[in-house]
């Protein structure tokens, strides 16, 4: 199978027959081999009917995942994925803001030899101040703390090289991040500008309290990449760093007690040195705690602490 889009269905009833009318008119003029996976993400409207219909009526190229609920689109897209069977694996918006004639310009990209091709809504059209304002300030700030820089974490029209997605599982709102930790194994991303279009049927389904989790999201993502591998660094070092701040103030008070005269014990200051040096001998232990839970994380997952582009001469 050369190519597989994965799409996430969620109350798309009125979007869906002209989803699978612009996906047709891309997709059949292509040589390629091809199916589409519609993760139907526990919808309240029509939308496993349409998609049932669908699939009846071209079992060669529509598939359907039909979840017991909704477990949002990040959990709908992971499965997608995990049913995906395409060398190159497409994901994008079931509403039609996506447009699918950017497919093959994104393919092209990715034949330039990119494991990932981002979608960019240069020109968005969503409501100004609570989706696209609050986009660009997580946009730069998921690029400053990843150092993975993008213009579109958001726009879920992108293409991936099967390989880029292998080795790690989606949380929370983390689908955004998949370039993140592609990257972090060793992917070659690009980014082109997509066509982006207001919804025409139903309605969005966030808003901005999206932002808020994107940005929970970023502390983690960032810890995984960083110090999942060494997490006392972290821990380690922030206790380091406090231990080191409480010495630094016994000293003062106790240089002060000889030189004005200030009894130790009188100050305030005495108490945030003791609270400095208990939180940093913490800190240090919960790294080393962390340092355990890093190895059963590996260890537990057989997960290589590196990944392989390619070998020479090797059979494994
Ligand atoms: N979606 C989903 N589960 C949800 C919410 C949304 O599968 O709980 C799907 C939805 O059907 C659409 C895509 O995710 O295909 C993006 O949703 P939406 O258009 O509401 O987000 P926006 O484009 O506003 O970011
Ligand atoms: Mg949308």
């Amino acid at each position: 199978m050369d190519l597989s889009l994965v799409i996430p269905v969620y109350n798309e009833e009125k979007n869906l027959p002209h989803l699978f009318e612009a996906i047709y008119t891309v997709l059949l003029p292509m040589n390629k081999s091809w199916e589409v996976i519609l993760v139907n993400d526990g919808s309240r409207d029509g939308s496993l009917d349409v998609l049932r219909a669908y699939a009846t009526k071209d079992p060669e190229h529509v598939r359907v995942v039909a979840f017991r609920r909704n477990f949002g689109q990040t959990a709908a897209i992971a499965a997608g994925i995990d049913y995906a069977s395409g060398e190159t694996i497409v994901l994008l918006d079931a509403d039609l803001q996506n447009d699918p004639a950017d497919i093959p310009m994104l393919l092209a990209k990715l034949d330039e030899g990119y494991d990932l091709v981002s979608g960019w809504r240069k020109d968005r059209k969503d409501n100004a101040v609570t989706r696209n304002l609050p986009s660009h300030a997580a946009n730069w700030l998921i690029s400053q703390v990843t150092g993975v820089h993008l213009h579109d974490y958001g726009c879920t029209l992108k293409a991936y090289r099967r390989d880029a997605l292998a080795g790690f599982r989606l949380y929370g709102e983390m689908h955004r991040f998949i370039p993140v930790f592609a990257h972090s194994v060793g992917a070659r991303i690009a980014e082109v500008v997509v066509r982006h279009h207001p919804r025409k049927f139903g309605k969005a389904n966030y808003g901005l309290e999206r932002t808020v989790k994107v940005v929970l999201d970023l502390f983690t993502v960032k810890f995984l990449l960083s110090y999942s591998n060494k997490p006392i660094y972290l821990f380690g070092g922030a206790g380091m760093g406090l231990i080191f701040g409480s010495a630094l103030l016994m000293l003062y008070l106790f240089i002060r007690r000889f030189t004005d005269g200030v009894a130790v014990l009188g100050s305030p200051l005495f108490q945030l040195g003791v609270m400095f040096a208990i939180m940093g001998f913490q800190s240090i232990l919960m790294g080393l705690i962390a340092e355990l839970l890093a190895r059963t994380y590996h260890e537990s997952q057989s997960k290589p602490t590196y990944t392989v582009r390619e070998t020479i001469n090797l059979k494994k």
